[in-house]
């Protein structure tokens, strides 16, 4: 057997991966941390962090750095149904706000972070295959730019390597709740369209689209269309794009009025979680759970699989526990957080009119200042929808909005 030159490879260097590499370099292990990708790199996201994330980058050490990048803070959602509009604050009193760093800021800090804790970065760095020793991941082979090709060893090899991930196409990890592509996404940046502070969504039959400031001035303004019109719409994306915009003709003036300062790019994805963890291997981030970014979640639900991944890997590795106990809570842990809002966001990217039920409650939401930073913050994520839908809350709701029409 070759022997371990590092506790832990992480590949991928974005969100999953480089706080887990950080994080598990902190604790003192030997860390590896690989990417093909040499920051500063754009990946496709529209990159809203919520405040949960910010939160992570908080106790992290690493909101300074952030801030201090001028990045714009976000301190209002607003939802356009068409007949009333739902505004209110995503955060908490201890994380009030979102912001949306581009990922070339954001991830170049991350890696930077990860190697300032003391993990070896490779940048430029593709692993080619996942080295496997009776059953059991024992490290990866891989060459940098125009490099030799090498092998490298751990005790655990991490899968931060986002949706199409080399270490679970390796491992083949179990599939489950798994859902379709159901929206298909396109954005670009646009000077001349001023935020001041708000992430504005509005919300169309079979339309919806998304608008946030971010840096240098800009602000990003994705639109999406059911995955159903994919095919259809392909031959004329800026067309469709931009047409989208017509449905809002408040929205429409301002964008006519602003500037394009980008080329339009999208994609759709599917929807799935996989078991992210198995003998010498863990997955974490996109590889390991992924949903349409219609709630914008990945970043913040990256940054919580790292966290947990770090801690069960810790506790695996110090041998407080065995790798499948601590690894199986990571997986339980996971799913139980996440469920709820995958469930809301797959059902939202459908882009189906809301049913009478739900539009009943939006129309109670209205105007109600607690229950509207209520849905604002459902839809960062920072209060669970098993909450805010539950019969006590929704009653709580109806109940006001009686009391205020009588
Ligand atoms: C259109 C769109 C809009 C989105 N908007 C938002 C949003 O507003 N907010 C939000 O929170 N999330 C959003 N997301 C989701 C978010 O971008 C992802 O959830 C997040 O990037 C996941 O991070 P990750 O680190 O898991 O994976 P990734 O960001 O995909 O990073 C994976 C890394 O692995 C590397 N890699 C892959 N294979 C190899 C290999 N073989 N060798 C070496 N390196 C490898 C890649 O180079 C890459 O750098 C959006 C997604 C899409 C598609």
């Amino acid at each position: 057997m070759a022997a371990n030159q590092y506790d832990v490879i992480v590949v991928g260097a974005r969100c999953a991966g480089s706080p887990t590499a950080m994080l598990l370099a902190r604790q003192g292990y030997r860390v590896l941390l690989v990417d093909r990708a040499t920051f500063p790199s754009d990946t496709i996201s529209t990159h809203v962090i919520q405040p949960t994330g910010i939160a992570a980058l908080d106790r992290w050490g690493l909101l300074g750095q952030l801030l201090s990048t001028q990045c714009p803070p976000v301190d209002t959602y607003a939802f356009d149904f068409g007949p009333f509009t739902i505004a209110g604050s995503p955060g908490t009193d201890d994380s009030p706000v979102a912001y949306a760093p581009r990922r070339t800021v954001l991830d170049t800090l991350l890696v930077g972070a990860a190697a300032a804790a003391g993990a070896e970065v490779r940048e430029g760095f593709t692993v080619e295959k996942v080295l496997t020793e009776g059953g059991r991941v024992t490290g990866i082979r891989g060459h940098g730019k125009g490099g030799q090709v090498v092998s490298e060893h751990a005790r655990v090899v991490i899968g931060a390597d986002g949706l199409h991930s080399a270490v679970a196409a390796a491992v083949r990890p179990q599939h489950y709740h798994d859902k379709p592509p159901l929206l298909c996404g396109y954005y670009a940046y646009w000077s001349g369209l001023p935020m001041d502070g708000r992430f504005e969504t509005y919300i169309r039959p079979h339309r919806g689209w998304g608008v946030c400031p971010t840096h240098d001035g800009l602000t990003v303004v994705v639109a999406g269309w059911p995955y159903a019109e994919f095919a259809a719409n392909k031959t004329d994306i800026e067309g469709n794009y931009l047409k989208t915009f017509d449905l809002a003709p408040e929205f429409a003036e301002r964008i006519r009025a602003a500037r394009r300062e980008s080329r339009i790019v999208g994609t759709t994805v599917p929807n799935y979680f996989r078991q992210p963890y198995g003998p010498g291997w863990a997955l974490a981030g996109d590889a390991g759970y992924n949903k349409d970014p219609i709630t914008a979640q990945g970043i913040s639900d990256a940054f919580r699989d790292a966290e947990l991944c770090a801690i069960a890997l810790d506790q695996a590795l110090s041998g407080a526990c065995s790798f499948g106990e601590a690894m199986g809570r990571y997986q339980t842990a996971r799913d139980e957080h996440v469920l709820p809002m995958y469930e809301f966001t797959t059902q939202l990217a459908t882009l189906q009119p809301p049913p009478e039920e739900l539009r009943h409650l939006l129309t109670a939401i209205h105007g109600n200042q607690d229950a509207m930073d209520g849905f604002a913050r459902t839809n960062a994520g920072v209060t669970s929808p098993a909450d805010f839908f539950s019969e006590e809350n929704t009653g709580r709701i109806f109940a006001a909005s009686h009391a205020a029409a009588s």
